[in-house]
């Protein structure tokens, strides 16, 4: 790579000439050589001094939010996937299925057979026979 293609770590700045004037005192005392050091330890300290305050962080939502659920399934808002998708976890007589995951076991089988009213209604369609998970 020749020089010209390398990318520089350093960047000019433009700066009163009447500051170059104090920065210059700087130099030859307390180990400066050059306006760029100086320059370097003013802004570093200034940094290390005055931290920004944290930028606030927006309301943090939670991955799952149920949408509605009845004896056929569960429909779950899923923030992680994105686009924000509904998964809908089904339930029948043969079992438990998400359609995203095309699985019995993910998560978000595992969340739906979390709520409270979905526990009961499995509770009850496990008498009937229908082949669901135990909870
Ligand atoms: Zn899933």
């Amino acid at each position: 790579m020749s020089e010209d293609n390398k990318k520089s770590e350093h960047v000019s700045l433009r700066i009163p000439e009447s500051l170059t004037e104090e920065m210059d005192q700087y130099i030859g005392h307390k180990g400066f050589t050059s306006r760029a050091e100086v320059a370097k330890q003013a802004i570093r300290e200034y940094i290390d001094r005055n931290p920004l305050p944290q930028q606030p962080t927006e309301p943090k939502l939670p991955r799952y939010e149920r949408v509605n659920a009845d004896d056929t399934g569960c429909k779950i808002l899923d923030r992680k996937i994105p686009g924000n998708r509904i998964v809908h976890v089904t339930f029948t007589p043969k079992g438990v299925q998400c359609d995203y995951h095309e699985s019995s076991t993910c998560e978000h089988v595992e969340y739906a057979l979390d709520q409270t009213d979905v526990k009961e209604m499995i509770k009850q369609k496990k008498k009937e026979g229908w082949k669901l998970p135990d909870i």
